[in-house]
């Protein structure tokens, strides 16, 4: 537990912070964040470190803290431009592996290596050549959140803001698509291509339902809802817009809904609220529980251990880059 203090300096320094996330932090809490904002800043500059942030991280993570701040296709093509040495992932243990398969060179940090992924456990590559055994000649189309072995197995990565299309981008008109059933579910409603789904889920995304969405709508009259497409197939009927947290944010921006709700990870809402604080957030709340691992304290105690340093067989490197390559050419 660090012991840093709420001086007037470091209620100077992090003003302007403050002034983008009052309305989703209080003040009292901003007294103990602030002192660890501070240090965090300091020791990435001394150490010409980055910080990367999925949109699941908290307001005081995303504002504070990060440098990049985005969905996992936009972390992943800025992790490939950063001129730093050091990449810290304040994110899911899948993300840290993917900013290392695409820097293998630099240091990637994770300051919790427990923050796992539902997803990406669900499946190992042993799992993908059973999938080919039985499907052979399909393309493996690979969400992003698997892990580096399970991509290096594959043909071509995906996230959920560009699944449809690259799909749609790859000849084979046959697609063992792994490992969100529910991606996979929507993915197929968009394409004539066949699609063989493997029976991931996301736990987070997995609790809405259709009902709670009418129950959402009964509730607050004219509601504009935004759902992920990890969610169930009753909850995406049941929405007004289906897309990636980016998208959803771009949503946001360009159409300023008076009343918006996000069937999503509650994070995501925070954040969106501090930057559009003339609209009215619903806020359902489903924590992810291994995004929510990581907070301040670990990564500033990552910064100054260097831990838990993210170490991928070079092998293992060489042949997951291929797919996620590929992503990013045909996105
Ligand atoms: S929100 Fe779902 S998909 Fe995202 S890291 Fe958590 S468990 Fe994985």
């Amino acid at each position: 537990m660090h012991n840093l203090k709420y001086t007037p300096a470091v209620e100077k320094e992090t003003e302007e912070i403050y002034h983008r996330v009052q309305n989703v932090i209080t003040p009292a809490r901003w007294q103990s964040m602030a002192p660890l904002i501070v240090e965090i800043n300091r020791l990435k500059r001394e150490k010409n470190a980055v910080i990367l942030a999925h949109n699941y991280q908290t307001p005081d993570i995303f504002y504070g803290v990060a440098d990049i701040v985005g969905d996992s296709l936009k972390l992943a093509q800025e992790a490939t431009k950063t001129t730093a040495d050091i990449i810290v992932q304040a994110g899911v243990y899948f993300m840290a592996e993917t900013a290392k398969i695409l820097n293998p060179q630099k240091t990637v940090l994770i300051p919790d290596p427990l923050a796992g992924c539902s997803l990406a456990s669900s499946i190992t590559p042993d799992d993908v050549a059973l999938m080919r055994s039985k499907y052979p000649g399909a393309t493996v189309v690979s969400y992003v959140n698997t892990s580096a072995a399970v991509k290096a197995v594959s043909d071509v990565c995906v996230t959920s803001g560009n699944a449809e299309k690259i799909v749609e981008a790859i000849e084979s008109d046959e697609i063992i698509f792994l490992p969100d059933q529910y991606l996979a579910h929507y993915v197929a409603t968009k394409t004539t291509k066949k699609i063989y789904a493997w029976k991931g889920a996301c736990e987070v995304h997995e609790l809405f339902t259709g009902k709670y969405v009418d129950e959402l709508r009964a509730e607050h009259k004219n509601i504009v809802v935004l759902a992920h497409p990890e969610c169930p197939p009753d909850v995406l009927e049941a929405s007004d817009y289906i897309g990636s947290t980016a998208q959803m944010q771009t949503y946001i921006e360009q159409k300023q809904p008076a009343r918006v709700v996000l069937i999503t990870e509650c994070s995501m809402s925070d954040n969106l609220f501090a930057a559009n604080p003339n609209l009215e957030f619903i806020r359902p709340c489903q924590l992810c529980p291994h995004m929510k691992r990581i907070d301040l304290e670990k990564i500033l105690h990552s910064l100054e251990t260097m831990t838990h340093e993210v170490l991928i067989d070079p092998d293992i490197i060489t042949a997951a880059r291929r797919p996620i390559d590929r992503m990013l050419e045909l996105s």
